[in-house]
């Protein structure tokens, strides 16, 4: 049955430290393009170029102040990303970061069946171990958004863990497996993504009080012991206009000694150890109120 009231306390964090976090860096660049405009028989060459450079520029960037922070994280690659650019893939392991799953083209789950999520998962983790030589343990989903098979799927291919839901704000489980959870606030993209198409809903915020809003809200994390997700996109975080106000705040990271950043599988590793709030999902009215017609 459905349960509303599930306490979670905070997680016991290793050695002393007061909070954990994850760097999440997703490399989307045309995909989610390509699925949007999946029906349509041309594409925007501007958008393109525009996404484009979080390939050309925007990886090599975070690759450097990653090293310079000495900091890991995992990077989210559709794996049609990872099929047209092999080097790439081979500069983020040899680094030492993760690979997780992240789509084929960046397809909306709510969109495709359960068997297309099969075939897509089946051939992206094909891709990435190959490429990568190392079978991914993580994945998220693209846009965040999720289906009710999936947490199954993800555990029948040895997938340990999701980080794509905000059910709590510490590690729990969904479906019995693994959730590192998300926040829009600490994802780069409601911040600054800016297509000049006329729909965008406002300017792109100032960054340096974007990544002091960051700093303030991680704080804000070690209060209460918990966990956060820092989400980024090479195209969006990558540019110089704000990539340096990015890297002194990962450089305020890496410098905090109370704080535990590692990669997913790391993480996942560790709360495996542990008694996690779990949950279910639901998909339709009746699963919250069984009168409901
Ligand atoms: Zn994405």
């Amino acid at each position: 049955m459905y349960q509303q009231y599930n306490t979670g306390t905070a997680v016991a964090w290793p050695q002393g430290y007061r909070a954990a976090g994850m760097i999440s860096v997703d490399v989307d660049t045309v995909t989610p393009m390509l699925w949007r405009e999946r029906h349509s028989s041309s594409l925007s060459p501007a958008e393109v170029e525009q996404r484009l450079f979080g390939i050309r520029q925007g990886v090599p960037r975070i690759l450097s102040m990653l090293q310079e922070t000495n900091l890991q994280a995992v990077f989210f690659v559709p794996s049609a990303v990872a099929e047209l650019n092999p080097q790439m893939i081979r500069d983020i392991v040899s680094e030492g970061h993760e690979i997780g799953v992240h789509g084929y083209i960046h397809e909306t789950l709510s969109e495709i069946s359960s068997a297309e999520s099969q075939e897509i998962l089946n051939r992206s983790l094909q891709t990435l171990t190959e490429l990568s030589g190392q079978k991914p343990v993580g994945y998220r989903s693209p846009s965040w958004n999720m289906s009710s098979y999936l947490p199954g799927q993800l555990r029948q291919l040895g997938i340990r863990y999701d980080s794509s839901l905000m059910g709590y704000e510490q590690p729990y489980k969904v479906e019995e497996l693994l959730e590192l959870p998300v926040s829009w606030y600490l994802d780069d993209a409601p911040h600054f993504i800016y297509l000049g198409d006329g729909n965008d809903p406002h300017a792109p915020k100032d960054s340096q009080a974007v990544f002091e809003g960051w700093r303030r809200a991680v704080n804000g994390v070690k209060h209460y012991g918990g966990y956060f997700s820092i989400t980024v996109h090479p195209w969006i975080v990558g540019r110089m206009e704000r990539c340096r106000d990015f890297a002194e705040f990962l450089s305020w990271l890496a410098n905090d000694p109370e704080l535990w950043i590692q990669k997913g599988g790391d993480l996942a590793e560790y709360l495996d150890e542990l008694r996690l709030p779990s949950t279910t999902l639901v998909e339709t009215h009746a699963q919250i109120l069984p009168a409901f017609k």
